[in-house]
């Protein structure tokens, strides 16, 4: 009945049931163990007609030129640029910190006098990550660094990890790197923007095709056993030759074999306020107060005009089993494991491995795609 069977219907899984649907006329089953698709890009309209995040902000942008054409066949955009402020010694200030930033917390001589010592060492526009800045060994820099790595980094990275910044992998605090110039975008990519209509309706606009069926509200462990030993799959208890496709946790798939990969988890606090507005950008960030790292406001995204308006706080938690575990840990220990999952799962000839969980990455959406279109040209054409 069917050719390809793919587990999860976030973008990894959905990519490739489009490809494989639109370009080799292949009959796709898809598993999705939530109520809808979309996996964590899912979004909705509320009651005040403002199209909400269900799972956190998610802001699109990507320096890939394909992505961004791949995608646009399942959308229209409108442009939108993120900006984030994040809150420090009582001031609001532009994240990713910048010249800007340091102007309103420590005044304009000593930012100027910074910003030149700045300059003599790295060119305008340079983007540096905190614990590179760190490194350096001028005065003025350290002080600056040191500032910036308590004020910004140190706490926000504990509520979000549970670690401090040098416990996990480098790449991730880099992601808001100390920012040389007056950029005030949170993002610096050429393609950004949001899809006109949310992003639900690119993945009902993309799996809108008569070969693609989906069972929705299913575990694949349900109605799917794979069998390591034999190296072989079985789908309602008959063997399954065909490509399989994996889009979830590779832990929960081998039976945590090698222990518990370790994922951090986060509730959202979803509130109303009859406010026109209730902050000045999209996301503030409280790195130093609160137990929630940050606030997004869905307007800012997706403008309505009405006198209501929703924000989401974000609460980081430890990932317990059975929750979502929204970010895979970026430890060595983490990624040592993880390749043993991957290695183990190779046995399986007809089982492929795609997306955030399961290769265990910290993929934007973009990365995402792009990873799902590789997979494609590399197994499929
Ligand atoms: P997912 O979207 O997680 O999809 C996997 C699917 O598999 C899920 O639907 C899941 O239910 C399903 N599944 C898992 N296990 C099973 C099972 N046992 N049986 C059946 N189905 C199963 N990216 C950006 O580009 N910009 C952003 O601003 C941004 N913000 C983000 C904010 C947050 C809080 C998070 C967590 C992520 C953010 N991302 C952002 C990243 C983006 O969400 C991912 O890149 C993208 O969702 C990954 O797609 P995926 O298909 O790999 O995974
Ligand atoms: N970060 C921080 N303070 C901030 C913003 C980010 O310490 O105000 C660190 C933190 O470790 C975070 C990482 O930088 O997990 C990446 O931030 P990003 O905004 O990219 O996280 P995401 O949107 O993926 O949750």
């Amino acid at each position: 009945m069917f050719d390809v069977v793919i587990i999860g219907a976030g973008f990894a899984g959905s990519v490739l049931a489009e490809r494989l649907a639109r370009l080799k006329n292949k009959k796709i089953l898809i598993i999705e163990q939530r109520r809808h698709v979309g996996g964590n890009c899912f979004d909705y309209v509320n009651d005040h007609g403002i199209i909400i995040h269900r799972y956190g902000p998610h802001l699109f942008h990507t320096e890939y030129r394909q992505v961004f054409e791949y995608l646009s066949q399942f959308t229209d955009w409108q442009l939108y640029e993120h900006r984030v402020l994040a809150k420090i010694d009582g001031k609001k200030v532009p994240l990713p910190f910048n010249f800007e930033s340091m102007e309103i917390l420590f005044g304009r001589e000593k930012a100027q006098q910074l910003e030149k010592k700045l300059l003599n060492y790295y060119p305008y526009g340079t983007k540096v990550p905190i614990l590179e800045l760190k490194k350096n060994q001028d005065e003025d820099i350290l002080f600056l660094a040191d500032f910036v790595y308590k004020k910004v980094f140190l706490h926000y990275t504990a509520k979000q990890w549970g670690k401090r910044p040098e416990e996990i992998d480098p790449s991730v605090t880099a992601r808001v790197p100390v920012l040389l110039g007056r950029d005030n975008r949170y993002f610096q990519d050429p393609y950004q923007a949001i899809p006109s209509k949310g992003y639900t309706k690119i993945f009902e606009n993309m799996l809108n095709h008569p070969n693609i069926k989906i069972l929705l509200n299913t575990s694949y462990r349900e109605i799917m056993h794979f069998d390591f030993q034999e190296k072989k799959i079985y789908l309602f208890g008959l063997l399954f030759s065909g490509p399989v496709i994996f889009t979830g946790m590779v832990d929960e798939l081998l039976n945590y074999e090698f222990g518990v990969l370790p994922y951090r988890s986060l509730e959202f606090h979803f509130k109303d306020f009859d406010l026109p507005f209730f902050q000045e950008v999209a996301t503030v960030n409280y790195p130093n107060d609160h137990d929630f790292t940050r606030i997004t406001e869905f307007k800012h995204i997706h403008p309505v005009e009405n006198n209501k308006t929703t924000v989401v706080y974000e609460y980081p938690r430890a990932y317990v089993k059975g929750e979502i575990p929204y970010y895979p840990m970026f430890t060595d220990e983490a990624r040592e494991n993880y390749e043993k999952y991957r290695e183990k799962a190779k046995q399986i000839p007809n089982l492929i491995l795609v997306g955030r969980l399961a290769d265990y990455r910290y993929y934007d959406m973009d990365d995402t795609v792009k990873r799902a279109l590789e997979v494609y040209e590399e197994s499929f054409s």
